[in-house]
């Protein structure tokens, strides 16, 4: 038996370990018709943790693939993937922690722009997305609290909560390099709001106030549209929008507003008293109404998908 050389047992004590390595070792791939920026997609290649945030990074990037390919342009790339949770203070107030299952959101960076999309807890995707260039990003910070703020050249401003740690702290930088990149190459691109939203149907930029898409026709719910049918009955709107789960607790708020109606109306025929038909309407009109409200403030956010192109609903 020979012993090894020196040369040979030396083990250094940091090794340097490539993104596509460390694919590789997990067994994991990705899309081969989308261009991944690996070494900033994946920025923990080592300690603790590791093959968890790679293998949870794939797994977002798989379930927004279809996406991905339908949306990204030529010479477009992916730079990072994170998963949050849209915040809004009003939300927040009147659903309680409900709200978070209707604003999961991953967010997609590539070189020209970001990409936001709606899913669910595990970031399986809904039909609503959004996309944000980055020469329309103000400010991008990391709060305290583990909240992050985006404000953006309209004035208006996104807080996103649910973000890990190590996505607050790397987030702002790619931003800006990003930024820097796109400047750079003198990329001009054009929106008609900082947020602009996508068609649900192909993920085409739909100008402010437009609900039908010009490209493929589909057609989307107007905030109006998705509100009054919450103020006929609280949780049709949720329904249309696609969020079940606010949908079925709403449920029971319109059965009570409806049951308590039909009572009022039921006991001022049996007195002879329009008193009780008052009483029976005001509490209608104000649990629905704000019903009403509510909804058509998460209806603005967003587009939501009414009807498919032509072809496809034959
Ligand atoms: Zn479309």
């Amino acid at each position: 038996m020979t012993s090894a050389s020196p040369a040979e047992t030396f083990s250094p004590e940091t090794v340097a370990h490539t993104p596509g390595a460390r694919l590789k070792e997990l067994n994991l791939s990705l899309a081969p018709g989308i261009t991944f920026r690996l070494e900033s997609l994946f920025p923990k290649l080592t300690g603790w943790g590791w093959k968890e945030d790679l293998r949870q990074r794939v797994k977002l990037l798989k379930q927004v693939e279809p996406l991905l390919l339908q949306s990204l342009s030529r010479g477009e790339e992916v730079v990072y993937i994170a998963k949050g949770v849209q915040y809004s203070l009003l939300e927040a107030w009147m659903m309680g922690i409900w709200a978070r299952s209707i604003n999961q959101t991953v967010f997609v960076l590539t070189n020209i722009r970001v990409l936001m999309f709606r899913t669910d807890g595990a970031g399986r995707p809904k039909n609503t997305s959004w996309t944000i260039l980055y020469s329309e990003i103000k400010k991008f910070n990391g709060r305290w609290n583990g909240m992050m703020s985006l404000k953006l050249n309209d004035g208006s401003k996104l807080l996103f909560s649910g973000f890990k740690r190590q996505d607050r702290r790397r987030m702002p930088t790619i931003f800006r390099q990003a930024y820097e990149w796109y400047l750079a190459k003198g990329i001009a691109l054009n929106c008609s709001q900082s947020l602009e939203k996508l068609c649900s149907h192909c993920l085409t930029n739909m100008p402010k106030g437009e609900y039908q898409c010009s490209h493929c026709q589909a057609e989307h719910w107007t905030p109006f549209e998705i509100a009054w049918r919450s103020f006929v009955f609280p949780s049709w709107g949720e329904f249309v929008m696609g969020h079940s789960l606010m949908a079925i607790i709403e449920l029971l708020g319109g059965f009570f507003t409806w049951s308590f109606l039909v009572a009022c109306t039921g006991l001022a025929l049996k007195h002879a008293d329009v008193g009780y038909l008052i009483s029976g309407l005001t509490m209608f009109a104000v649990g629905n109404g704000l019903d009403a409200l509510l909804t058509s403030h998460i209806a603005r956010k967003g587009l939501h998908l009414k009807k498919r192109p032509a072809e496809e609903t034959t």
